[in-house]
């Protein structure tokens, strides 16, 4: 919706918003009071200029009703009319209506908007907002509570306007608003932010509605005027929760993250509590949240032994006692089928992310560099070392430096490791479900048979000491159908119905009785590998390059399409959109080779910054970004996971 033209600049402040770079954290504050309410004529508002980065208010909501009803039936473009800022202003509940991006018409993507409140108008004490982690806390409490109050909206009520009858021509396009769905993880987004000031902003989309490409009216006063006051005053004021909800979500999010900042004083990379519940709802029921019924084991404590047992104390003066996995060890977790080992894993490898209380696996917590590696067969791989575990393949390939458009189960579990530790992750879990067995292990019968002259691959059994020795990483593998990691694991785990067990001495001893030849076939050492080089302007052709697009939250329209289905820890497909922002504002990164860590330390060091989504945002779109609430942060594995699976990045390895 481009061609708005002179018109709309002149009247709605282009150029007003002299934010820059501090962008929103200006933009909630000083529309507040109601003092600034514009006196108007029907369809005809005066306009005040506003200390705020929209530019004007043109008036109160009730003005915008009115303007609406004198729109009626009008062609849909008139919808255009109504952009601007809106103040309510109501003892019980004010704040600022910004309708920031018209669709041009019924069947275009909806309309931008958003609405803004100071912190007076929240009510919100200081203590509710006065750390960063508490700010993105808060706001993904806020964006859960109004979304579930749209959920309970009957959408007839939000579509007032009778049936879809009338063929197409007079076809009743419904009114809808929409806003980003939060998940159980606790991650900053841009659908809802809680600024330093403790102001706050909610974004989200609207359908307008239509008649054909006529405009309908009264549900569009009925949404805008009356449906959305409700269900913020419902929603996201203070005053319409118990008194201690978000307050009560608001430690426990902080409590996970301090507990995450802890584990580096217990030599731990990883904590799993004790009751925790760890199954997941079926994946076909799309629902999230954990499993319940009685059949539900809850982590327990009996199996272990005392020294895998840890405690903490965080604020609030909570204590939690678990399970810890250490620095620098092989941990093995083995077990029967169906006995929930991957469950474990999985758990493992999401806990980079807080959970919601009642998620069941709040307080599990990995260090935040946690990776998953597992096979991807025909993923893209460029300039990996992946010499420690491959050479010598049929096509003479320089696996030092390590280049395909199409790799195999093993070539690509080889990869992924690598550059996890690359990237350095402090944790890489394994599942034996989703790796390629000929990465994994390689029998001595097999040895026997295939000469190792003939065998390009050197299984990860007989590196994996050397690797967490030398890089002092911990590797999680969950493998139950081969005993030869028995000779190499610090810790072996069994999974026995659910219910976790140190089996470690046992394991031990099964490995004195049965001998195997993977001990004497250990590697010694495990080279570090040269960091490579990244070609920013290699990530898209143009920053604006519109082809690049999310498709879902593995998928990235590129070139080709980029599958980012084995980063398990995505998840939401407003953090792909992000990851595809940051591709697309790639080129305008530097022209010259950077290091790939570097490159990745400065995006980081962007999202980092509070408003630092927002700064991406108006990297890629700029002024036609504003609003853009459908954005949710990655971390800075995920950014580094992308770039090396992006076919026609170059980056470059250094011999
Ligand atoms: P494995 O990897 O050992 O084959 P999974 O982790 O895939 O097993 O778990 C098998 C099934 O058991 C899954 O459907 C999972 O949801 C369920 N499950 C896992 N952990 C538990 C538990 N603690 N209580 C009840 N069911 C569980
Ligand atoms: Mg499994």
């Amino acid at each position: 919706m481009s061609g708005r033209g002179a018109y709309y600049k002149n009247l709605y402040g282009g150029g007003g918003r002299g934010g820059g770079r501090g962008g929103f954290s200006g933009a909630g504050r000083g529309g507040g009071g109601g003092g600034s309410q514009a006196q108007q004529g029907e369809g005809d508002p005066k306009r005040i200029k506003l200390n705020n980065s929209t530019g004007f208010t043109r008036g109160s909501t009730s003005d915008l009703h009115s303007l609406i009803l004198a729109r009626d039936g009008r062609p849909y473009p008139a919808y255009g009319d109504l952009k601007g800022s809106w103040t309510h202003s109501t003892p019980a509940l004010s704040y600022t209506f910004d309708l920031l991006h018209t669709q041009a018409d019924p069947f275009a993507p909806p309309s931008k908007a958003r609405v803004r409140f100071t912190k007076e108008q929240t009510g919100f004490p200081s203590s509710l907002w006065d750390s960063r982690m508490k700010r993105t806390a808060l706001s993904h409490f806020l964006l859960q509570a109004f979304h579930d109050a749209l959920k309970s909206v009957p959408s007839s009520s939000a579509g007032e306007g009778g049936g879809g009858g009338g063929g197409y021509n007079n076809k009743v396009h419904r009114p809808e608003i929409v806003i980003d769905s939060p998940t159980n993880q606790v991650v900053e987004r841009t659908a809802v932010r809680v600024d330093e000031e403790g102001g706050l902003e909610v974004r989200f989309q609207v359908a307008l509605p239509a008649r054909g490409r006529s405009i309908l009216s009264q549900p569009c006063t009925h949404l805008l005027t009356i449906l959305l006051p409700s269900l913020i005053s419902r929603m996201l004021l203070s005053s319409s929760h118990p008194p201690l909800a978000p307050s009560t979500f608001i430690t426990s999010i902080v409590q996970q993250s301090q507990l995450r900042s802890l584990l580096p004083s217990q030599n731990l990379v990883a904590f799993i509590p004790f009751g925790a519940v760890l199954p997941r709802k079926s994946g076909a029921s799309g629902e999230q949240g954990c499993l319940v019924g009685p059949d539900v084991k809850v982590f327990g404590e009996e199996g272990l032994t005392r020294g895998d047992v840890y405690e903490f104390e965080l604020v609030g003066g909570k204590k939690v006692r678990g399970m810890g996995i250490r620095k620098g060890e092989v941990v093995v977790v083995c077990g029967g089928g169906f006995h929930g080992k991957s469950t474990l894993i999985k758990a493992i490898g999401e806990g980079c992310w807080d959970h919601v209380p009642g998620d069941g696996r709040e307080f599990v917590v990995s260090c935040e560099s946690v990776t998953q590696v597992r096979s991807e067969d025909g993923r893209s791989v460029t300039e990996v070392d992946i010499s420690p575990f491959i050479t010598n393949l049929p096509n003479k390939s320089d696996t030092t430096k390590f280049s395909t458009e199409d790799a195999s189960g093993s070539t690509s579990c080889a990869a992924s490791l690598i550059e996890a530790l690359d990237a350095g992750s402090e944790l890489i879990c394994l599942d034996e479900d989703t790796c390629a067995t000929n990465f994994l292990i390689r029998d001595a019968r097999m040895q026997m048979l295939v000469s190792s002259e003939l065998e390009p691959i050197t299984p990860l059994v007989h590196k994996i000491q050397a690797l967490v020795k030398s890089t002092n990483t911990t590797v999680v593998l969950v493998i139950g159908g081969c005993g030869e990691y028995l000779d190499v694991a610090d810790v072996v785990l069994q999974m026995d119905n659910y219910e976790v067990r140190d089996v470690t001495q046992r394991a031990k001893e099964v490995a004195r009785q049965i001998p195997s030849s993977v001990a004497a076939q250990q590697a010694s050492t495990f080279p570090s590998s040269v960091p490579r080089t990244l070609l920013p302007s290699s990530l898209s052709r143009l920053s604006s390059d519109t082809r690049v697009k999310t498709l879902t939250t593995t998928t990235i329209q590129h070139t080709s399409l980029l599958d980012l289905s084995a980063l398990d820890s995505l998840v939401s497909i407003s953090q792909t959109r992000a990851l595809e922002f940051i591709l697309r504002a790639g080129a305008s990164w530097g022209k010259e080779e950077v290091g790939l860590k570097e490159w990745v330390g400065e995006v980081e060091e962007m999202l980092e910054r509070e408003g630092g989504l927002d700064e991406l945002i108006r990297m890629v779109d700029g002024e036609r970004g504003v609003g853009n609430g459908m954005l949710a942060r990655p971390r800075r594995m995920e950014v580094e996971m992308a770039v090396n699976r992006l076919r026609g990045a170059v980056l470059k390895r250094s011999t």
